[in-house]
């Protein structure tokens, strides 16, 4: 199995590359920004308790992200990987993840981390809000706050994977082909 954690701060391109990924790789997209977004849109309790956090810029509680991650993995036993994109966001769900996979005698492949600088991505959300309609990218105040719990929270998982010898650092600002070919490059390695 091919597992990549795809890593970087709000806007870094996470969810671009992951389509891109898919369509080479064949492997399955989870995004647990997606998955919360669709429980928001079909009106569910947990989706209701997590717009709150996320209208705010907040992370949702690790128990409620890990609970979803591990139903996908269950509902997609033959899958030939996972691209997970926005999880984990905090070592305790590093943690989790890696006794969820072990569960399946699998295990993360890589973490490939996307290094933008903060004005750029703050530059990149404030565009995206404009098409995608999103709350969470439209308010400078919500994504200064989203940079700072991905700074507190979020950063520290980077460790977790450098540990493991799976951290891979890749420039995130160029053109998107640029940038995939070297995402491209170290799952050829
Ligand atoms: P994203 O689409 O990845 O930018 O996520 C949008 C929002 O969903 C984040 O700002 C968080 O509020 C929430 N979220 C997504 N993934 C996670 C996660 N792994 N842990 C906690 N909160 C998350």
């Amino acid at each position: 199995m091919l597992n990549l954690v795809l890593f970087g701060p709000p806007g870094a391109g996470k969810g671009t590359q992951s389509q891109k990924l898919i369509e080479k790789h064949g492997l399955i997209h989870l995004s647990t920004g997606d998955l919360l977004r669709g429980e928001i849109s079909q009106g569910t309790a947990l989706g209701l308790e997590a717009k709150k956090l996320m209208d705010e810029g907040m992370l949702v509680p690790d128990e409620v992200v890990i609970g979803m991650i591990s139903n996908k993995l269950d509902a997609n036993k033959e899958a030939e990987g996972f691209i997970f994109d926005g999880f984990p966001r905090t070592v305790a769900q590093a943690e989790a993840l890696d006794n969820l996979l072990e569960s399946k005698a699998a295990t993360i492949s890589h973490m490939i981390a996307l290094e933008v600088d903060a004005e750029e991505l703050e530059r990149r959300l404030l565009e995206r809000g404009k098409e995608s309609g999103r709350a969470d990218d439209a308010n400078p105040e919500v994504i200064r706050k989203r940079i700072k719990e991905y700074n507190d929270k979020t950063a520290p998982v980077a460790g977790f994977y450098k540990n493991q010898d799976k951290f891979k650092s890749i420039n995130g600002i160029g053109s998107i082909d640029q940038i995939y070919g070297a995402i491209d490059a170290v799952i050829e390695q």
